[in-house]
């Protein structure tokens, strides 16, 4: 469950796996295999993210050792960028449980490289200055059933090119004013071919490069040429790039003096039911307080998902269910859970817990005893046991309780017979109610003859066991338990404002009571509350002797139910 190095077992294969067995078939890059994250510093990651991470580290893992895997900052926008979001991202990578060892490297590096490449096509006779407004680019951009027109600049000779785009560095034009473009083709039937900007004029401070700069190289040209200075072979993107693929190869095919020729495969995005996975729409939820930060455990972030209780290897185990594929689809919130409980089920620690609290009083148990009860800590014999302490008043769960029993409830009734786990077996006498009708107690009887589940001669074995603290011991603890942040599937599909199908209930605070040995949980430590769902200590607001708990998931499994009936 921690960030232990995951095992370079081979995911399934799939087109992006196949093609590159292919290039090491036919001894292709020298038998290696260099792939890269590209993040840009403008949010945090999300799981969209971590299926683009555990494809591109994946396959770095999957060829050693002539293969490695790059984090790359793509730090060309200074005016969304921020070192808060460098500094979560790496955190991110390396929770996820991989490693760039010495292959960190920013866009930003290159900057003066990527200058010259650009004074060399102008050279070549192949980018120009243009100083169209942005109205009239669009309008010279043509659309995609007219050709675009030639800008009025895009004949003005090398040397005029070249004054201009050193005047443009050195701070000559204000913002905007001018740009560089590729001459490529204005009729072209892909607008990524239609002459696209290479460089802009802004006035932006950079979190690395501070002010040296006032222009900015533009993501598709920096990109391509940052794969190809670090000698990247496979450069893996999303489907939406597919269109922006034939520039790829333009710049590396005509720019000289780069030391490799990466190519460019997309595959199509994670999307996730119930889930916006849009940077945009993620620091909206923030910045209008919409949700508790980045790492509120409802949102789709890998720092919420870690403080939620998410484990690495699940969300690397759900990246691999779900394989890489060129089709857009959706997947259900619902598998993503199934992975999560699937890991917490082998290394989750139990616990007892109550969240909705109903006390019993045993009144055949005597006043003041207490005995401690051994209970398993895991199915998983080796890690133990703990005591459990049990006296005359105890918690059940509310839901555990009926006072007009409906067909097939097995657990506490009037007059019924339920076992208390790892105890004894109690029967409901009667049931208290305050002056409005509310329940506030039961009163029962224990049978000290059904202890360690024996069940006395001539008597029928209650079906239900449930699960209880001691009322004298139990410990009053928080805890959020999350349902999803939005009630559409799709929020982000339809014509409305996303915010709209926000769900009022995605969290919900409440008093639990729990088992004494809960006060002293660590921060970060993950359990499962019988019968009840998997939860988390918070890792921030939780503190030793004051718990606070996240749940994490719940018990119940809709996917694998799914599945079942399928
Ligand atoms: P934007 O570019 O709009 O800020 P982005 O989500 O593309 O947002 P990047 O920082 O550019 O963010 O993404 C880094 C890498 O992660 C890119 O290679 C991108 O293709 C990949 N990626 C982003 N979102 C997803 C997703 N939902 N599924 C798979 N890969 C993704
Ligand atoms: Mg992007």
């Amino acid at each position: 469950m921690s960030a232990e190095v995951p095992a370079a077992t081979p995911a399934k294969s799939d087109f992006i796996r196949d093609l590159i067995a292919a290039d090491l078939a036919a001894g292709r890059n020298d038998g290696w295999v260099v792939t890269r994250f590209p993040p840009e510093p403008n949010g945090y990651l999300h799981i969209g993210h971590a299926k683009s991470i555990c494809l591109n580290f994946g396959i770095a893992q999957e060829n050693v050792p002539k293969s490695r895997c790059h984090l790359r900052f793509d730090d060309t926008n200074p005016a969304k960028e921020d070192t808060e979001y460098v500094d979560s991202i790496m955190e991110d990578v390396r929770w996820l449980g991989f490693d760039w060892g010495d292959n960190l490297f920013y866009a930003s590096d290159y900057f003066e490289k990527l200058y010259q490449f650009a004074e060399q096509l102008i050279t070549k006779g192949l980018a120009y200055v243009c100083q169209l407004t942005p109205e009239q680019m669009r309008e010279y951009r043509g659309t995609l059933t007219e050709p675009g027109k030639p800008s009025p600049w895009r004949d003005r000779s090398v040397e005029e090119n070249l004054d201009l785009f050193r005047r443009m560095r050195a701070g000559e034009f204000s913002d905007g004013d001018r740009i560089l473009r590729a001459k490529i083709d204005m009729a072209s039937p892909n607008i990524n071919m239609r002459d696209p900007a290479l460089y802009r004029i802004l006035r932006a401070h950079h979190h690395r490069t501070g002010d040296a700069w006032c222009i900015y190289p533009m993501y598709d040209y920096a990109h391509p040429l940052s794969d190809a200075l670090e000698s990247i072979t496979h450069s893996l993107c999303t489907l939406e790039f597919e269109h922006h693929r034939p520039l790829y190869e333009w710049l590396i095919n005509n720019v000289d003096g780069l030391p490799g020729r990466p190519y460019q495969r997309e595959f199509a995005r994670l999307n996730l039911t119930h889930t916006v996975m849009s940077k945009r729409k993620l620091l909206q939820l923030v910045k209008q307080s919409l949700v508790n930060g980045w790492d509120d455990p409802r949102m789709p972030t890998i720092s919420g998902m870690r403080r939620r209780g998410y484990t690495p290897a699940a969300i690397r185990d759900f990246c691999k269910t779900i394989g890489v594929t060129k089709f857009q689809s959706l997947n259900d919130f619902a598998l993503l859970e199934h992975s999560v409980r699937e890991d917490l089920n082998a290394n989750a620690l139990r616990a007892y817990g109550v969240l909705k609290p109903i006390k019993v009083v045993i009144e055949n148990y005597p006043e003041g005893q207490v005995e401690h009860l051994e209970a398993p800590n895991s199915p998983d014999a080796a890690k133990g046991t703990r005591q459990v302490p049990l006296s005359r008043e105890i918690y059940i769960e509310e839901d555990d309780f009926m006072e007009t029993p409906v067909a097939g409830f097995f657990r506490l009734y009037p007059g019924g017979e339920v076992r208390l786990k790892f105890a004894f077996c109690i029967i409901c006498k009667e049931v208290i109610k305050d002056s409005d009708g509310r329940i506030v107690e039961l009163r029962c009887t224990y049978d000290d003859a059904t202890r360690h589940g024996k069940k006395p001669e001539g008597r029928t074995k209650p079906k239900g066991i449930i699960h209880w603290v001691s009322a004298r011991h139990a410990i009053d603890a928080e805890v959020r338990l999350y349902e999803r942040l939005f009630t559409e599937e799709q929020p982000d599909a339809g014509d409305a404002d996303f915010l709209e199908c926000m769900n009022p209930e995605s969290l919900t605070v409440t008093t639990a009571k729990l088992e004494p040995s809960l006060a002293n949980a660590l921060p970060g430590s993950h359990y499962q509350f019988e019968r009840v769902g998997y939860f988390f200590a918070d890792p921030k607001d939780s503190k030793p002797g004051a718990p606070v708990f996240n749940r994490t998931v719940g018990l119940k499994d809709s996917f694998a139910k799914q599945q079942a009936k399928a």
